[in-house]
């Protein structure tokens, strides 16, 4: 039987012949997200009233968007972060819900660590000093023999634990339910409080989902733990960081300076206080924003998609 499916992800487009391998064996009819953007809640409200299934990206899967999608059978995340979705409404209305784990893994760990060099080295201010024809060189820090502290020991936190433990640094991990001995052993990871990790790191990295739980963990109290010389880097989710807070800690030296590759509004407004500061930088949710990634996630979010529906 014929499958009316909705396919929001902007990028997946760029990589959509994977999908059509997948898709061709099957009797399906696609809606496709051409607006370029993210699509808004009252978009998603009319577009899900009718179709089988979704793949999605950051686009709005709340409660009434659920309950108004009454054919809806199957959700397949374009990526690994569900906080878009209610997850227990999806659960009580028996709409599966997939992701595309370890799609996009090595990208957003990739980014991690090139920010840990973009703020150490003061990359983007030394750019565009030169090309204002500024001479000005800010003295850096070396990122060897360094402590990173990993918030969050899934698929991205162990790939930036590898790829730090091959720069000579020495690691760090939060995870409550990680709890892989074995692995822990083998990669010479301490598995430690998030205190400890606040009081030691000289880079933290948030690679950790957004729920209740998490919603703000970086705020004033925890910011006023760590070290003066001390770097942030939110590949994760904005929402995790309470902005003002980190504002404040930016601005009157409590932390060295953070970078953000995600924000709780994106994109950020003009008006955002932290974008004028020189300690901070930030890119526009790039993490899994690859040649590589994109393929693989169109791939695995195609085939959960289908093999939810048939
Ligand atoms: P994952 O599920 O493999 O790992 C998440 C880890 O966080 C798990 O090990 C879990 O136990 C741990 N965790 C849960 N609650 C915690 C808490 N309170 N404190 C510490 N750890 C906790 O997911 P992943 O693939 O590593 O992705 C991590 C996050 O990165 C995603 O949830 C998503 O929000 C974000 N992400 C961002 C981008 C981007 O484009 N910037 C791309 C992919 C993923």
């Amino acid at each position: 039987m014929k499958k009316k499916i909705l396919i929001t992800p902007k990028s997946f487009f760029r990589a959509k012949d994977k999908a059509d391998e997948i898709f061709s064996q099957y009797d399906l009819e696609i809606v496709e997200n051409n607006t370029g953007k993210t699509l808004t809640k009252q978009q998603m409200l009319e577009l899900c009233s009718d179709v089988d299934g979704v793949i999605v990206g950051l686009d709005p899967m709340d409660k009434e968007v659920l309950r108004n999608a009454r054919k809806l059978k199957a959700i397949s995340k374009y990526g690994v972060g569900l906080d878009n979705i209610d997850l227990n409404v999806a659960q009580e209305l028996g709409i599966k819900v997939r992701r595309a784990e370890g799609a996009n893994t090595r990208s957003v760990a990739e980014l991690a660590i090139g920010l840990f060099f973009a703020l150490s080295r003061n990359i983007p201010k030394a750019v565009i000093n030169v090309k204002d024809g500024r001479w000005d060189r800010a003295i850096g820090t070396e990122i060897g023999a360094k402590i990173v502290g990993i918030i969050g020991f899934g698929a991205i936190g162990r790939e930036v634990a590898k790829m730090a433990s091959g720069l000579d640094m020495e690691i760090m991990a939060y995870d409550p339910y990680f709890n892989d001995i074995e692995l822990i052993k083998a990669m010479n990871v301490k598995m430690t409080s998030i205190d400890e990790i606040l009081e030691k790191a000289d880079f933290i990295t948030l690679h950790l989902p957004l729920n209740e739980e998490t919603n703000k963990i970086i705020n004033s109290k925890t910011l006023s733990k760590m070290k003066q010389t001390a770097y942030l880097v939110n590949t994760a989710r904005g929402e995790l960081v309470d902005e003002d807070a980190l504002y404040n800690a930016l601005k009157n030296g409590i932390i060295a300076g953070a970078a953000q590759d995600v924000f709780s509004h994106e994109p950020p407004d003009k008006q955002n206080k932290l974008l004028a500061l020189d300690n901070f930088i930030l890119t526009p949710h790039i993490g899994a924003y690859t040649k590589e990634a994109t393929e693989r996630m169109v791939a695995t979010s195609a085939k959960n998609l289908i093999e939810m529906l048939f």
